[in-house]
């Protein structure tokens, strides 16, 4: 028998490291709660990872077997379990970033000590940090030239998903388990704490229920919303990603995040799209058939432009493999520092979704009540809080750890940088997005800023989007209960201005 520790890959389908442990043997599969890791969680992401682990366990009770859940350190745990199971072996899937390679380190020296063999695998990416490198050898910062690399290189096929033969079976887990406490006990674990397939409420594990809803989980769920993006949206996804109200893109990062659907799957599901849309595009006289994304245009250039934001989350995974100092520190770093203003009262508007932007409020109260936001709309109240309130970065990525559903410390991370002008491939510090602009761009009939701001519901887009030139009284006559702007975006865009050239030392 072999011991598969699932981490941040919730599924039984394409699991690199689950699918060898079957090849081999049969297979219990383990989940920790680590209160290291529950330490940096919040309601809405213990909210959405108990979802995910019940879709997990039913789909191990399908199969006859049962997923065993456990609570304390892995270093302990698993040596105890291993022990327990009489598991020749402990296998799991690398995660890549620091605090994760730190807790593997331990756990194979712990497992080592204890005479049990164990195995690691590439699961969470399609290329691995360590394989996409300059011609001198160096990681990339710059994602474009990364990104041609990436959509070069080949890729594996899914991994095969495991039988029911393949598992352990679901009553000798429990008998071996009852009749081995004393081996648990010496093994440090607190018997009582590790159960076959009972899964904890939040409440147990020092969690409340979150206001928000966090969406459906599982492989199930993201396999059915994945076909339906992918059969007719992901064609026109270049042309209408940006569009908020649109829902034009997969909404697929929460299931990406917890691993419930296979890197390998999903990008085999969008390469049969993109065939289908070179088909298609041949059948309408249209392309020249070579498949060259860029010169056909159309829908075989959408499909391609999807791709890219798969390759972005990858560039990131390796932006933080390589750097792991960027969870807390800028990338870029500026010769004097940056003199952040950091308002207390601006920044609680900001996440209140009370700033008299109605873009930035629509988009801060989509992640209250979604635990999710548009991509667009993230790196407009992204830029909001650090170029318009002059506030570090640092707060707007606690806010989003603590809020997104999907959060993911490499693209959260590489996504403010961006946004602050301190990352890898980042942003120009004098290009400072206009939040009214924005908003009449991507919003023109303010469907998404009306969906989630009540208090504008009656009034006409163009009142909307010129909210900041009303006077006071003619804000109170239209939308008496919405702020008027907290700051005001001309004048702050000179002092981020002047605030960056001092951090460059130009002033
Ligand atoms: P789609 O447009 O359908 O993209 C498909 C998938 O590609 C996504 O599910 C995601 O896995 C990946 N992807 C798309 N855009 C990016 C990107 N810019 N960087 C990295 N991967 C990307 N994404 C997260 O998954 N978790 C986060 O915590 C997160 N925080 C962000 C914070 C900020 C300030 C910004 C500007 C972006 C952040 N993103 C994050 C990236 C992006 O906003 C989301 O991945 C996207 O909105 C999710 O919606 P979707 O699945 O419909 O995306």
């Amino acid at each position: 028998m072999e011991l598969f520790w699932h981490r941040r890959d919730l599924r039984l389908a394409d699991n690199v490291g689950l699918a060898a442990a079957a090849d081999r043997s049969a297979v219990a599969g383990v989940f920790v709660f680590d209160d290291d890791v529950l330490a940096h969680a919040s309601d809405v992401r213990v909210r959405r990872l108990l979802d995910g682990l019940a879709a997990l366990r039913d789909e191990y009770c399908d199969r006859g077997s049962d997923l065993l859940v456990a609570r304390g350190d892995p270093e302990t745990v698993l040596p105890g379990l291993a022990d327990a199971l009489d598991a020749d072996r402990v296998v799991w899937n690398r995660d890549y970033s620091g605090l994760a390679r730190e807790r593997d380190a331990a756990v194979r020296k712990a497992l080592n000590e204890a005479g049990i063999e164990r195995e690691a695998h590439h699961d969470a990416v399609l290329h691995t940090p360590d394989s996409i490198r300059t011609n001198a050898g160096d990681p990339y910062s710059v994602y474009t030239y990364y990104w041609r690399k990436w959509t070069d290189r080949e890729t594996d096929p899914p991994a095969p998903t495991p039988e029911a033969t393949d598992l352990v079976d679901a009553d000798a887990l429990a008998a071996t388990l009852e009749g081995d406490d004393g081996a648990l006990a010496d093994g440090g674990v607190a018997t009582d704490r590790v159960a076959v397939g009972d899964l904890p409420a939040p409440a147990d594990l020092g969690f409340a229920e979150p206001d928000a809803d966090v969406g459906p989980a599982g492989t199930a769920a993201a396999r059915e919303r994945l076909d339906a993006f992918l059969s007719e949206a992901v064609f026109a996804y270049d042309d209408e990603r940006d569009y908020p109200a649109r829902e034009a893109t997969s909404r697929m990062s929460a299931f990406l995040k917890y691993g419930e659907i296979g890197v390998r799957e999903a990008y085999e599901a969008t390469e049969e799209a993109m065939a289908a849309a070179e088909a298609r595009a041949e059948g309408d006289g249209g392309s020249d058939g070579d498949g060259d994304a860029e010169d056909d245009g159309g829908p075989v250039a959408a499909v391609e432009e999807y791709q890219q934001q798969l390759a972005w989350r990858e560039f990131y995974t390796q932006v933080l493999y390589h750097n792991p100092a960027v969870v807390t520190e800028n990338y870029k770093a500026y010769e004097e520092g940056i003199e952040w203003r950091d308002d207390p009262e601006e920044i609680a508007a900001w996440k209140r979704g009370e700033t008299g932007y109605p873009i930035v409020d629509a988009g801060m109260r989509q992640l209250r009540e979604e635990a999710f936001m548009h991509n667009r709309v993230r790196m407009i109240v992204a830029s909001f809080l650090t170029k318009d309130l002059l506030a570090d970065w640092r707060h707007g990525y606690d806010h989003f750890r603590e809020r997104l559903a999907d959060h993911d410390t490499a693209n959260d991370n590489g996504g403010w940088q961006w946004a602050a002008s301190t990352g890898t491939d980042a942003q120009p510090y004098f290009r400072i997005f206009n939040p009214m602009t924005q908003g009449e761009r991507y919003d023109p009939e303010a469907e998404y800023i009306k969906e989630y701001v009540p208090e504008l519901r009656g009034l006409d887009a163009d009142l909307i989007h010129g909210w900041h030139e009303l006077s006071p009284t003619q804000r109170a006559n239209a939308a008496p209960e919405y702020p008027s702007p907290i700051v005001d975006h001309s004048e702050r865009r000179e002092e981020a201005l002047a605030m960056y050239k001092r951090a460059r030392g130009e002033d």
